[in-house]
């Protein structure tokens, strides 16, 4: 099968509420004629950012596109301006922008298109994709900053995406190297999806929706190089991995299928930075070194199962727990905001894990760990090909290498408590409930991590 027909079979499929996608070569001009042929576009709400846009050769695009749809039109434009957050002032801003709108249409990237996709609610919600920078285009999920603290939550499918093949060689390498990184996540997350399906947790594994991407794990390796130089051929094939992770995420109902502590690791850095009000490097960026660390710490516990010397898995006390989640988060906020709402997620895993006696689980699980363990490896890559690609493409290996840096004590910071941030089960949770996330297991981690070349 090839990428292009998964993609239209995963549309045919009545749980996905995206109309279409167009990625080709000048399939921005497509927007007027997808207006056309809404029933109502009399009114259309613009939402964009402040940067400029380019195409491969070097043309500004935004306002064109703009005055191509506004012949007959009333156009609302709103103008998110600076390094732009999901958090609520920016989604109210954008919220007010497209109330008194028939359409809405995104010119932009990753957050514009999460905040786009809160916005619009249920009108025709249009994405004119600005880079291949992430792969939460395609999905009816949005990663939004609550209470300073980045949650998934619940909004709408784009109606369309058009995803031009000019505009995205034309965007800066950075972006489209981040959409690289971003997918080199399908080696560590579908495993950690798959570890907490013996917890029972979220809605369940589907190996259909894991594979989706991850089966084109290879072809990724092979496009690393193109996508750093922005080869038009590399960066289209880019944007359709990306958006069959989205498509995966939402037939899927929920992003495990391409997040796992690797996308943990990289929230927490966010935060951390957003508390020390400092910027915050592309998400992609940090996803793709996350996974190389993230891939060691599952390669470290593979091997402690194989040879019989992973600890049993033993809960904390919720007094102990709520201690830990504490002294993690107090110092973000005076008000202790993100400390609540990480413990009020936490406070639920446990409760869960608690409930469905997950040590005996776990036991289980180690029982038949031949089965399991042909599954885990099939979908985990070994961290010196992915090492290997991120070098190929130009992407950091390292945090301090990220466009901004996060220090080596940040980056412990995150590694050693992410499992502390949600209720999602990763790698981290059965090392930390396993007594194998130490702070020394953490540092032998990143010490690995310097040998083959990655890390802090
Ligand atoms: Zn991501």
């Amino acid at each position: 099968m090839t990428l292009t027909s998964d993609i239209n079979a995963q549309l045919g499929t009545p749980a996905i509420g995206l109309a279409s996608v167009v990625i080709a070569s000048g399939a921005r001009t497509q927007l007027p004629s997808i207006l056309e042929r809404l029933p109502h576009s009399a009114h259309v709400a613009v939402l964009m950012d402040d940067r400029p846009y380019y195409t491969s050769q070097g043309k500004p695009f935004k306002s064109a596109l703009i005055d191509a749809i506004a012949t007959g039109r009333t156009i609302h434009t709103t103008v998110l301006t600076g390094n732009v957050h999901a958090d609520e002032p920016t989604v109210a801003t954008a919220r007010a922008g497209c109330a008194n709108a028939d359409a809405v249409v995104t010119i932009g990237s990753g957050t514009l298109c999460d905040i786009g996709k809160v916005a619009a609610g249920e009108k025709p919600h249009i994405v004119v994709q600005t880079a291949a920078s992430v792969n939460g285009f395609a999905d009816d999920q949005s990663v939004l900053l609550v209470k300073g603290v980045k949650r998934t939550a619940a909004s709408t499918w784009p109606h369309t995406l058009l995803i031009d093949e000019d505009v995205l060689a034309g965007a800066p390498q950075i972006l489209n190297r981040s959409g690289l990184g971003d997918m080199i996540s399908m080696f560590t997350a579908p495993a950690d999806w798959y570890l907490s399906s013996f917890f029972a947790m979220d809605r369940g594994f589907s190996a259909d929706a894991a594979t989706m991407t991850r089966r084109y794990g290879d072809s990724l390796l092979r496009i690393a190089g193109g996508v750093g130089q922005s080869v038009p051929a590399d960066l289209a094939t880019l944007a359709k991995f990306v958006t069959l992770s989205g498509l995966s995420m939402g037939a899927a109902g929920q992003t495990s299928p391409s997040s796992g502590m690797e996308h943990t690791v990289s929230h927490m850095l966010d935060m951390a930075h957003g508390a020390q009000n400092r910027p915050n490097a592309h998400h992609g960026e940090q996803v793709g070194v996350a996974t190389v660390l993230v891939s060691l710490l599952w390669r470290r516990t593979l091997r402690r199962i194989a040879s019989n010397s992973l600890p049993p898995l033993t809960l904390p006390s919720p007094d102990e727990a709520q201690r830990a989640v504490y002294t993690a988060f107090s110092w973000m906020d005076q008000a202790g905001e993100v400390a609540g709402e990480c413990w009020s997620d936490y406070a639920k895993k446990l409760q869960h894990l608690d409930h469905i006696n997950a040590a005996y689980r776990l036991q289980r699980a180690l029982e038949n760990w031949g089965d399991h363990a042909a599954t885990l490896n099939s979908l985990l890559e070994q961290p010196e090909r992915i090492v290997g690609a991120l070098r190929e493409s130009g992407s950091p290996l390292r945090f301090s290498e990220l466009s901004h840096p996060a220090t080596a004590q940040t980056v412990t910071w995150a590694l050693a408590n992410c499992h502390l941030m949600r209720n999602r089960f990763t790698i981290a949770d059965l090392a930390f409930l396993t007594g194998t996330w130490t702070a020394e297991d953490v540092a032998d981690v990143l010490e690995e991590a310097a040998q083959v070349g990655a890390g802090a």
